[in-house]
């Protein structure tokens, strides 16, 4: 899998990429993060990317032709998508994340400052994907949320990828309690079904928790 990160602050993607779980997919070949600066494509000597929006109103907006030329650099490879990290966007949700694991490349634009002139959207036709309703700063944390989640699909980039297979949202329900040492804990005990070794018992266990945790406290997955 092959990530194109469009963005005006490159450091922000690679100093993610470049710790824990992220460093080894990339180290091992499992993903390929790229960053390119749409600052390197402005034609001015400023190396101006954002101006006042017509019409008036406060902030900066980006202007379509670094966005476009930067865009336009990347080699497209077969099976690839596009993605505009966007708050109108549609939200990035489990099954999103499966459908993105799909794709052999995820070029991603984000954005900053007011946003976007709305002419990328015209010319470049991304599919916009948001983190939430609500707005961050830029779109630098969303399409870190991207590689993250889709990278966790990819084999090779889990210790095991089992470690994935009980997760919440892996089949619709969230996750069980977990538990580690020690077996008791400021008077909390370990429920006893998990020390008994009866794999049977254990998955029933956790079946129901996983249940009661879902319908308690996200009923709109239960239905
Ligand atoms: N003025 C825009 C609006 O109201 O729709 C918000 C611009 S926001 C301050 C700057 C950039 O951050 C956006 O262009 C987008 O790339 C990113 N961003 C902010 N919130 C986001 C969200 N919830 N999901 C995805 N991207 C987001």
């Amino acid at each position: 899998m092959r990530f194109d990160i469009l963005t005006l602050f490159p450091e922000m993607i690679k100093a993610y990429c470049s710790e824990s779980i992220m460093k080894r997919a990339v180290n091992s070949g499992v993903i390929t993060v790229n960053t390119v600066n749409p600052r390197d494509f402005t034609l001015d000597k400023h190396k101006k990317v954002d101006d006042t929006p017509f019409g008036g109103g406060a902030g900066m907006v980006l202007m379509p032709q670094p966005y476009v030329d930067a865009y336009e650099s990347v080699k497209k490879l077969d099976n690839s998508i596009t993605i505009m990290l966007s708050p109108q966007g549609e939200p990035l949700k489990e099954n999103l994340v499966r459908e993105l694991a799909g794709y052999n490349q995820i070029i991603m634009l984000c954005g900053h400052y007011e946003g976007f002139d709305e002419r990328i959207r015209d010319i470049i036709s991304p599919r916009e994907i948001s983190l939430g309703d609500f707005v961050l700063t830029g779109g630098e944390l969303p399409a870190l949320c991207v590689i993250d989640a889709v990278s966790r699909k990819l084999e090779g980039t889990l210790g095991k990828i089992e470690s994935a297979n009980d997760d919440s949202f892996s089949d619709g329900l969230l996750e069980y309690p977990q538990y580690t040492k020690p077996r008791e804990y400021r008077g909390l005990k370990v429920p006893e079904v998990l020390l008994n070794g009866n794999h049977k018992e254990i998955n029933e266990f956790r079946r129901i928790q996983r249940i009661k945790r879902t319908t308690k406290r996200r009923p709109d997955l239960m239905s």
